[in-house]
């Protein structure tokens, strides 16, 4: 990228010229007249030899001295020479040339909210609109980045339990796996954004791993808050140090994994057979990722879920485990 190269020398520069200019000459301890600069550090009185201006009173001898007015006119002129350059220089629509702070500013105030989910408050997250995503103007598109930001904040708040974080409950569970689907399908979309154009989203996720780090550090008063910021963040396909596009990173931990398995709710079950299946995925495409914890619960859940659908799936994931991971 030469182009940025070249654009951010020249910015360095123009700080450097325009801080020197500002500063002018703080010499404030020295007799100058204030129209010519002449040194009047031999003159008594007020009144300049040079140039004959009489100055109101001493300190008006002691300024800093600051460049002409044609030097500053110079440097406007640079500066905008600079943006105008930067804009028509940058690749991209003009969405990628504003500043990102004064983009999501925009934002916040003129982009209209995602829809509420279809079942009411708390049945799922809110909905970016679909088409906006592959809208061909550039606003829309970031217009529907910024609704998926709002999402997956709210999921976010939902999973961490509004900041008053306990253990989680088989209750919250019923509530949070229809909520931990819309985040992981949500973020699946975010895949096919255009390249160098998506950042707005992962504002979202940069919230949470710095909540998660936050956390961590409060050793096990943060235990309950840490487990469930790595499920949201789990969901949102944090693979723990960047993110992965691909679906079967959505690392969920164990625990909210064997929680899942054992939970009266098929629905919930489901859903936990499903993150085991990908965690499984995981270990096999990378033999560093540790097993997933509760095989021998996928392989009773196989011959005896009460709940046919769970029952199907947890026989699938057997048929994998063997083929993949066979047992020594
Ligand atoms: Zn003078």
């Amino acid at each position: 990228m030469l182009t940025v190269a070249l654009l951010a020398n020249g910015l360095v520069g123009l700080v450097i010229i325009s801080v020197v200019v500002w500063r002018g000459d703080g010499r404030t301890d020295l007799r100058r007249c204030p129209e010519c600069w002449y040194d009047m550090g031999a003159t008594e009185g007020l009144t300049c030899p040079e140039c004959g201006h009489t100055a109101t009173s001493g300190w008006q001898l002691h300024q800093r001295r600051r460049v002409g007015r044609a030097m500053r006119a110079g440097l406007w002129a640079a500066w905008v020479a600079w943006v105008l350059g930067a804009y028509f220089a940058l690749p991209g629509p003009w969405t990628s040339k504003v500043p990102r702070p004064l983009m999501r500013v925009m934002l916040s105030v003129a982009a209209a909210p995602p829809r509420a989910p279809a079942g009411g408050a708390g049945s799922g997250l809110p909905v970016p609109d679909g088409a906006l995503r592959r809208s061909g103007s550039a606003w829309e598109r970031k217009v529907w980045e910024h609704q998926a930001m709002v999402a997956m904040d709210a999921w976010a708040e939902a999973v961490t339990g509004g900041g008053g974080a306990g253990p989680l409950t088989d209750e919250e569970l019923v509530k949070l796996v229809p909520l931990a689907r819309d985040a992981n399908a949500l973020f699946q979309q975010t895949g096919d954004l255009r390249w160098g154009e998506a950042w707005v989203y992962q504002d979202a996720r940069q919230r949470l791993v710095e909540r998660r780090r936050a956390a961590a550090g409060e050793g096990m008063e943060g235990a309950a808050l840490l487990l469930r910021l790595e499920w949201a963040l789990g969901e949102l396909q944090h693979d723990g140090t960047g993110y992965a596009w691909r679906p079967d990173f959505a690392r969920v931990p164990d625990e909210v994994i064997t929680r899942a398995l054992g939970h009266a709710d098929a629905q919930v079950r489901l859903f936990g057979v499903q993150r085991f299946g990908r965690r499984v995925h995981l270990t096999v495409m990378d033999g560093a990722q540790p097993m997933p914890v509760g095989r021998e619960r996928i392989e009773a859940m196989a011959k005896d879920d009460p709940d046919p659908a769970v029952r199907r799936r947890a026989a699938d994931l057997v048929a994998y485990l063997e083929g993949f991971v066979p047992r020594r």
